[in-house]
């Protein structure tokens, strides 16, 4: 292929490569077309969508007509304050406050102007329609090495392969790392410090190769050691963070250190910030009586991780914790679920069951299961990836989870991770000449 192509408009052609075909990199892909590149996307895996096709597809924003049908009052500059806030305004504020200008808006028929674009060239021997040379453009392919020019710029890509694929643009969209053990002791170790019972729910392909990519190139690491962690009896690999909201936790010195039903965007690292990273649930014979009997709450997991005792007492020393603050904690709990109220946390009364039949259980909870991890390539506010004197390497982009500095460290709701890709800041920068 040659290096840049004309428009019709006479205009050399920009050539955008897009590694990894998730929803960051389909997002940035389709910008960049719109933009009038011409545009390749490279995907590992064997087919599209990456963590993005598993996410439950909320998305983060606000000021949108849904909320407004729904009577919600809400602005940009309360989601503003409230990010900031909760990432100890430790992001950098330029990335904030994308716009959405009236010209972006487009007629949805009858034209005037031809819109469709067929695509042509390289099939792969998919067929004659345009369509495959769309999908081809989709086929398998792992890229491990960035191209650069004798100036720096990224000048394209090596695949695993071998072949060489030049471009005037490379968009980093290949995820985070939580597939990969190594970088995750890298970058994220409070998930690493886990061990075997760490895993990552998204798929295996997510290794984190785009960010060693952009890492040979002269990027660098923000947000380092943060993402989201769910806690799990490590019982299977079911995602059984949404424990049942009458469990009672406590730590090491057998006391209870948060509400059991604080949101899982918190709950991994408020577990996580305890003595020895972990934490025990404890229930009695009848909340084990009540659950068995309601299948909402009957857990198919093997039960050989439950300990098991006649004594709250005798409970903590199996589990090696404080005896007297165990048999402290239920005391006083017991005497709030009496009065329906929980003194210490404010756990709803419908929530609060006792713990005072024998025997008593306990099972260990480790904040072990990776969602996302938020460790990425530093970017401004084009997308550019930054080296280490904060200045653009020209030619490169990053963008999704694997941008860096964009969640902070908290996960401040469902959705953000999408609504962060779906931010078209990508494309414009990438079209505009050098
Ligand atoms: C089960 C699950 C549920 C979730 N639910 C939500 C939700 O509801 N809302 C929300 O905001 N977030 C959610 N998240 C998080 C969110 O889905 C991800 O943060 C986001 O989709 C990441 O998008 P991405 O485009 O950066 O990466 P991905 O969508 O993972 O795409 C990256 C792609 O790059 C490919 N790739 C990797 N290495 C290479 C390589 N060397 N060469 C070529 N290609 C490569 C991968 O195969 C993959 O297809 C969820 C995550 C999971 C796993």
């Amino acid at each position: 292929m040659s290096a840049t192509e004309q428009t019709i408009e006479g205009h050399e052609q920009r050539r955008v490569l897009v590694i990894g075909a998730g929803g960051a990199g389909l997002a940035a892909a389709l910008e960049a077309s719109r933009a009038g590149a011409s545009v390749t996307i490279l995907e590992a895996a064997k087919q599209v969508g990456g963590a993005t096709v598993r996410a439950g597809g909320v998305i983060y924003t606000v000021e949108m007509h849904m909320q407004n049908e729904a009577g919600v009052t809400d602005t940009v500059d309360e989601l503003y304050a409230y990010y900031m806030t909760i990432s100890h305004y430790r992001l950098e504020p330029q990335k904030m406050g994308v716009e959405f200008p009236p010209k972006g808006l487009y007629i949805a028929g009858l034209e005037t102007r031809p819109r469709g674009h067929k695509a042509s060239g390289d099939t792969a021997g998919l067929g004659p329609a345009g369509g495959a040379a769309i999908v081809a453009a989709l086929l398998r392919a792992e890229c491990s090495v960035l191209l650069r020019a004798k100036n720096g710029a990224t000048s394209g890509i090596e695949t695993e392969d071998g072949e060489e694929i030049k471009a005037d643009a490379v968009v980093l969209a290949a995820d985070g790392f939580g597939a990969s053990s190594d970088m995750l002791a890298r970058f994220y170790s409070n998930a690493s410090v886990h061990g075997d019972w760490h895993w990552y729910i998204g798929p295996s392909e997510n290794r984190g190769d785009g960010l060693e990519m952009g890492l040979a190139a002269g990027g660098m690491v923000v947000n380092e050691n943060a993402g989201v962690l769910m806690e799990t009896p490590n019982c299977s690999s079911v995602v059984d963070a949404f424990t049942p909201p009458w469990l009672v936790f406590v730590n090491n010195c057998g006391h209870r250190f948060v509400n059991e039903m604080a949101s899982y965007c918190v709950l991994g690292n408020v577990i996580g910030a305890q003595p020895n990273g972990r934490c025990w649930a404890i229930f009695d014979e009848y909340a084990l009586t009540v659950a068995t009997e309601d299948p909402v709450f009957t857990d198919p997991s093997p039960t050989a991780k439950i300990v098991k005792a006649d004594t709250l007492k005798g409970l903590a020393t199996a589990i090696t914790i404080a005896p007297d603050g165990l048999v402290a904690t239920f005391e006083s709990w017991n005497e709030d679920v009496k009065k329906g109220y929980d003194s210490t946390f404010e756990k709803p009364p419908t929530m609060l069951l006792p713990v005072s039949k024998t025997p008593f259980y306990a099972v260990e909870l480790g904040p072990a299961i990776i969602g996302m991890t938020f460790a990425g390539l530093r970017i401004d506010d084009k997308a550019r990836v930054l080296n280490s004197a904060g200045r653009p390497i020209a030619g490169l982009y990053a963008a999704g989870e694997l941008a860096g500095g964009l969640i902070g460290w908290i996960y401040s709701g469902g959705g953000v991770s999408i609504g962060m890709q779906l931010h078209s800041v990508v494309s414009r920068a990438m079209v505009l000449p050098v």
